[in-house]
C-alpha cells in the first residue's frame, strides 16, 4: 500500500492508469462503516483509493473540528488490511491556498436539515469532494448513505458540472443494538450512549408504522418526536430521494432523517424506504 500526501504525486501515480479506480473520501477515525466503503470499492474496481483529511472549510466556527478524533497510523493500518492501492493523506496547506474559487451548495438544498443546522457546512463538503475527485479523477466513489444529504448533494453537483464519475451509494452499517456506526460515537458515555439508541429506535419504530399502513409523514414524525424526548431534536423530516418534504410516505422514495444533540455531540441517523 502506498501512502501519498502531495496531490501533483498522487495525479502523476494514477495518471494513465487503465484499470477502474474506486475512491472512498473520509475524514479519518476509521470504523466498520468506512471499511463497508473500501470493501463495496474493492469489489467494483481493479484499484482502490482512500482520502483521509479531516476537511476544515466543512466546519462551522465552534464546532468540533480541534477536538475530531485523528488515529493516523490506526486508520493505514486498517486500510492495508482492506486491501487499500493507495492512502491519499493530505496536509491542509496542500489543498488550500488563500483567496481561491469554492463550489456553493445550492440555495434551497444546501440549507434544509442538516444545512439549516449547520449553514454552509456543505460548500466545505462540495468543495473538497470536487477537488479530491479532481486529484484521483476515480470511475466510481463510495458515499454512505448515513449523511443522506451530503450524498444527494454530491450526486447534484456531479451531475450539474457534467462530471465523470459515478456516485455510488452504501447502506448504513450499524452497531449490533442499532447505534449507527460514527466517528463522533466516541464522545459519548457509556450513559449517552444509551440515550444515543433513541435515534435508530425512533427511525426503526418509524419503519414499523410505515409497514401498518401508517403514511401521514406528520403523524410519524409526531411519534418519532414522543420517543426521541428528552433529547434535544435538531430535525426531524420525511422526505422523497430528491429531499423535497412530502406529505405521505411513498415506498421506494422516502427517506426519514433524524438529528438530534446527546450531549454535546450531534448524531444522525436516516431510514431509506
Ligand atoms: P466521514 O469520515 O465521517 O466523512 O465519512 C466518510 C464516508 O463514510 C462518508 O461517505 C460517510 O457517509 C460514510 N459513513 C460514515 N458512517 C457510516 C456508516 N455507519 N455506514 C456507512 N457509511 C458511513
Amino acid at each position: 500500500m502506498k501512502i501519498i500526501s502531495n496531490p501533483y504525486e498522487l495525479k502523476k501515480y494514477l495518471n494513465g492508469t487503465s484499470q477502474s479506480v474506486g475512491f472512498v473520501p473520509t475524514m479519518g477515525a476509521l470504523h466498520k462503516g468506512h471499511i463497508s466503503l473500501i470493501k463495496k470499492a474493492k469489489e467494483e474496481n481493479t484499484f482502490v483509493v482512500v482520502s483521509i483529511f479531516l476537511n476544515p472549510t466543512q466546519f462551522l466556527k465552534g464546532e468540533d473540528l480541534e477536538k475530531y478524533p485523528k488515529k493516523d497510523e490506526a486508520d493505514k493500518k486498517i486500510c492495508e488490511i482492506a486491501g487499500v492501492d493507495v492512502v491519499f493523506f493530505p496536509h491542509a496547506k496542500d489543498i488550500y491556498t488563500p483567496d481561491e474559487a469554492s463550489i456553493l451548495a445550492p440555495n434551497v438544498r444546501g440549507y434544509i436539515l442538516e444545512g439549516a443546522s449547520r449553514p454552509g457546512h456543505f460548500n466545505g463538503v462540495l468543495s473538497i469532494v470536487m477537488k479530491l475527485l479532481h486529484i484521483v479523477n476515480p470511475t466510481k466513489a463510495y458515499f454512505g448513505k448515513k449523511d443522506a444529504q451530503q450524498l444527494n448533494l454530491i450526486s447534484l453537483m456531479v451531475k450539474q458540472f457534467f462530471m465523470d464519475v459515478e456516485i455510488i451509494a452504501v447502506d448504513t452499517m450499524r452497531e449490533s443494538d442499532g447505534l449507527a456506526l460514527s466517528s463522533r460515537n466516541i464522545y459519548l458515555s457509556q450513559e449517552q450512549r444509551k440515550e444515543a439508541l433513541k435515534i435508530s429506535v425512533s427511525l426503526y419504530e418509524a419503519s414499523k408504522m410505515v409497514s401498518k399502513k401508517e403514511l401521514h409523514t406528520t403523524t410519524i414524525i409526531k411519534a418519532m418526536r414522543e420517543q426521541l424526548a428528552p433529547l434535544e431534536i435538531s430535525y426531524v423530516e420525511i422526505v422523497n430521494r430528491g429531499f423535497e418534504p412530502i406529505e405521505a410516505v411513498e415506498i421506494g422514495n422516502t427517506i426519514i432523517l433524524v438529528e438530534a444533540k446527546v450531549g454535546d455531540t450531534r448524531l444522525l441517523d436516516n431510514i431509506w424506504l
